[in-house]
């Protein structure tokens, strides 16, 4: 087969589309070659340990081996990553392209070739292996913001709750129920983001300090508007506190406003409208996908971006196995009170 014959053979319209076509096959990560470079550059942790201390233990199907010198237990590059036992491989390198364009499962999966259920499996460890990209330090002038949404049980056969008696049974507090789940934003002005789930009903400041507390320090500057809650926090922590009124756009001294997080918050509800109503259980992935593609909306190499956290993150598939857990804790509030 020769190339160029084949080449000239084609019109320009359809040269146009092959340079399409080989741009995303060029674009697709090579997971084995990412982690390669990734192995090569810093010290290989146990994912069990955590230790650096390793040996090398000959390798497995063409994957090196390691076992680690304080808990004696063998792994290799993928172990604990969202890669870790993924058996259609190449499959899932191009997803990882797919989640960078935000594709629905059901349009993946047909793509793809493989199932639904094997989608969803893939972008929930994928969405796990991002949840410790969601949030790092913070620097200079921070903007925060309290979002609530509508509590959605969509595929949550096992957690039925009892439904109310009549509406006026629910008990609301300056206009938000316990129908609602509330979750912080928080974004300076050198793009660094964190979109937390925070608690059923309304946000405390106990909710705030967990969900972005560990990213602010008093070298910070605080912005928002004058939630109750927003402002005992910002007290106890003694910073530096702007607050403005939600509904007029005003900017104090020049630089202290809350745009940025009021146009990343509508940013947000315009991209995740394609997935017809988020569940509530998975919502704190949705939203580390979320931040994860604010991060990179710049770079040219956006799938490779994604591998490299998702080789990166060897805790992946224990968050992965927590969200059920973590969203029965969240919910206990919300069945106390039907
Ligand atoms: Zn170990």
């Amino acid at each position: 087969m020769d190339l160029q014959d084949i080449l000239d053979k084609l019109n320009s319209e359809e040269k146009a589309e092959l340079a399409k076509l080989l741009h995303r096959e060029l674009n697709i990560p090579d997971l084995e070659l990412v982690s390669k470079n990734i192995n090569e550059n810093r010290p290989i942790h146990c994912p069990h340990c955590h230790n650096t201390e390793i040996y090398g233990h000959g390798s497995y199907k063409g994957r090196r081996r390691y076992m680690c010198k304080s808990c004696k237990k063998t792994f290799n590059d993928f172990t604990g990553t969202a890669v870790d036992g993924i058996k259609k491989l190449d499959d899932f390198q191009e997803y990882l392209l797919l989640m960078i364009e935000s594709v629905t499962i059901r349009k993946a999966a047909k793509k793809l070739g493989v199932s639904m259920q094997t989608v969803f499996d893939w972008r929930h460890k994928i969405l796990s292996a991002l949840e410790a990209f969601n949030g790092s330090n913070f620097s200079g002038i921070v903007e925060c913001d309290d979002k609530q949404l509508d509590i959605n049980e969509k595929g949550n056969r096992n957690l039925e709750r009892k439904p109310f008696k009549r509406a006026s049974d629910r008990e609301t507090k300056r206009g938000v129920s316990n129908d609602k789940i509330s979750i912080m934003v928080a974004s300076d002005r050198n793009d660094k983001t964190t979109m937390q789930v925070a608690k059923v009903g309304r946000i405390d400041a106990e909710s705030v300090q967990n969900t972005i507390g560990g990213f602010i320090s008093t070298d910070n500057i605080l912005c928002s508007d004058s939630h109750p809650s927003i402002i005992k926090w910002a007290k106890d922590k003694h910073l530096e506190h702007h607050t403005f009124v939600a509904s007029r756009q005003h900017v104090k001294n020049r630089c202290y406003h809350v745009q940025h997080v009021n146009s990343l918050d509508s940013r947000y509800e315009k991209w995740v409208k394609r997935f017809n109503g988020v569940s509530t259980k998975y919502l704190q992935g949705y939203l580390n996908w979320f931040v994860f593609l604010q991060k990179i909306r710049k770079s040219t190499i956006r799938a490779q971006e994604l591998a490299k956290c998702v080789i990166n993150n060897i805790s992946a598939l224990r968050t992965y196995s927590f969200i059920e857990r973590k969203y029965i804790d969240l919910m206990k509030l919300h069945y106390i009170r039907t």
